[in-house]
Parts: structure tokens; C-alpha cells; sequence
């Protein structure tokens, strides 16, 4: 192990990555039984929000047309704008209002549903609640932190850590900087974490650890890593601002309403034509999501935890 006092400071410019057109080495956990090993690394703080990572959620969207053959559907999804303090929203996004509408319209379609005796009627309901449940389905979202770091190969990519793997790496982060001998996880000499999926993906699925290694006398210590000059000037190179991934996929509140108004008109179909665009629109004018003032008599949906999404129907979107 090398001693702490060795230690070359960061170099200056490591904050400033270039990521252009390289293609994205993206670490996932499989939708069941996966286990990846991450170095998180030391870099875009400032471009994270003083974070080690960027979370935002990714709304799968509706359907526009496929250039390549209109025939095709092509999902067109965006980034969720609904801001949080704490239970209180801040930013309203319609898409969020929308589907949790629809969450609403479910839970009392399938009380009616079970109580009703006659079988005709029942039927009809029940052509109604599958139709809903798939509705909610395919109008899912993605929530996922976006964290640089290295893999085991030594290969800079993005780790999509759902919501409550992003919770227990920042518990672990906290734990190690108190230890007695305190370790800046992500810092220029951070450790290895794995993370396990066990069975389906849900909120209880995922378990992160420090990986360990055996020193001759026997004692299980951390499994240190120390980031080069090299590899850091490489991950700059490799992995974009997350911000500017985030900023690439919004619309404005208004662009948003505009879909959820298409969905509404199309009896829970969108047009697809009129669905492109809106998305054309947002590619003409740079949008930024227009805050939403929400009146305190709006009922607001119940506080959920990002959904982790076991499909992913859009693989070069993050
Ligand atoms: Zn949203």
C-alpha cells in the first residue's frame, strides 16, 4: 500500500471533461442476480452539485415516428423536471401529475372491479383495468444516479446506480470518512465497492460492500485504489458533463403539458406525428423548464421512491 503523504494532489484541470464522441461504457446491474465492482472516482464534483454522482429520471415518454421507417414507433422520452424540498414540490412536471392520475384512476377501477357481481359488467371492467395497468407501464420512468468511475479493467465509465444503491453508497462514503483512520472513498486514493443484486430488482435487491482484501497476517482491509494522472486525463476524455446529458433531454413545462394534452386527446394514445413535434420544437429553441408555481390546494402526489425499472426500451438515452 502506499502511504498517504505520497500522494500527488488532483491535477488542476480534472474537473473539465471533454467526453466527445466516444462511445459510453455504461455499468448496470442486470435486471436479476448481477454484482459489478466500481472505483468511484474523484472527479466532477463541481458538475455533479458537490456530489459524486447525478441523479435524474428519464420519463419513457410516448411515441413518435421513426425516421428511418414512419411505419415504426420510436419511443421519444425526456428528462423528469418535478423538483423536490423534501415532500413539497417545488417544479411541477405534468408527466408526473399525469401518470399519478392514472395510478389514482387504477386504485378505484379495481375497487369497483372487485366488487362487482354481474359478469358482463365485470368484464368490461376488467378490459378497462388491463388496459390502464399497461398505460402505466409503458408511461414508466427511469430514475437512475449518474456516477463516474472506473471499472475493474481500469476502463472510465458511468455507473447508473438506482435509487437505493445510491443511498448506501452514500451511507458507506459517510461511514469511511469517520473510521478511525478515515478514507475519502472517492478521493485520489478511494476503495473498490461492489455491488449485489440478488433475485428480481426492488428496492431490497441491491447490497453494496467494500471489497476487501487478505494481507499476509491475516487481517481483511479495504481494497484501495489510487487514481493516476493517466486514467483521470482518460475519463475526462470518455465520460461527459452529466449536466449537459440532463440539459440534452429536457423540454419545458409547456412542451411536457403539450404531451400529456395529446395523450388526453388520443384517448390515452398520443399522435404520434403531432408527438414529434413537440420534440422537434425543443430541439429548435433551447428549453429550460419553466418553474411552476403550484397552489397549496393542489393535491400533490404521495412521496415515491425513484422506480427502478427492470426494461429498458431506450438503450442510448441517459
Ligand atoms: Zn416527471
Amino acid at each position: 500500500m502506499t502511504n498517504e503523504t505520497q500522494l500527488q494532489p488532483l491535477p488542476p484541470n480534472f474537473i473539465v471533461p471533454t467526453g466527445a464522441g466516444v462511445k459510453l461504457n455504461i455499468l448496470k446491474l442486470k435486471p436479476a442476480d448481477d454484482s459489478i465492482q466500481i472505483r468511484i472516482l474523484p472527479m466532477w464534483m463541481p458538475i455533479c452539485g458537490n456530489d459524486f454522482g447525478l441523479f435524474w429520471r428519464t420519463h419513457y415518454g410516448y411515441y413518435g415516428v421513426n425516421p428511418k421507417d414512419p411505419n415504426q414507433k420510436a419511443f421519444r422520452s425526456f428528462s423528469c423536471i418535478q423538483e423536490r424540498k423534501g415532500k413539497e414540490i417545488i417544479v411541477a412536471c405534468a408527466e408526473c401529475d399525469y401518470i399519478a392520475r392514472k395510478k389514482n384512476e387504477a386504485t378505484l377501477l379495481k375497487a369497483q372491479l372487485d366488487s362487482e357481481s354481474n359478469p358482463e359488467r365485470k368484464e368490461k371492467l376488467q378490459v378497462e383495468y388491463t388496459k390502464l395497468l399497461g398505460w402505466i407501464a409503458a408511461h414508466n420512468n427511469d430514475g437512475k444516479k449518474r456516477i463516474p468511475v472506473l471499472d475493474r479493467k481500469g476502463n472510465p465509465g458511468i455507473f447508473l446506480a438506482p435509487y437505493n444503491v445510491t443511498e448506501q453508497i452514500k451511507t458507506e462514503i459517510e461511514r469511511l470518512s469517520k473510521a478511525r483512520f478515515p478514507i475519502q472513498a472517492a478521493g485520489r486514493k478511494g476503495v473498490w465497492f461492489e455491488v449485489t443484486r440478488t433475485g428480481k430488482a426492488s428496492n431490497t435487491s441491491d447490497k453494496v460492500t467494500v471489497c476487501t482484501i487478505q494481507r499476509d497476517d491475516g487481517a481483511s482491509v479495504p481494497d484501495f485504489h489510487i487514481v493516476s494522472d493517466e486514467q483521470l486525463e482518460n475519463a475526462m476524455k470518455v465520460i461527459p458533463d452529466f449536466r449537459k446529458m440532463k440539459e440534452q433531454n429536457l423540454l419545458s413545462a409547456a412542451q411536457i403539458q403539450q404531451l400529456v394534452d395529446l395523450d388526453i386527446a388520443g384517448g390515452g394514445s398520443a399522435d404520434r406525428e403531432k408527438v414529434e413535434a413537440v420534440f422537434k420544437a425543443s430541439k429548435q429553441t433551447p428549453s429550460s423548464p419553466a418553474a411552476v408555481a403550484i397552489p397549496t390546494s393542489t393535491p400533490v402526489a404521495p412521496q415515491t421512491q425513484p422506480a427502478e425499472t427492470t426494461k429498458d426500451p431506450f438503450e442510448d438515452i441517459f
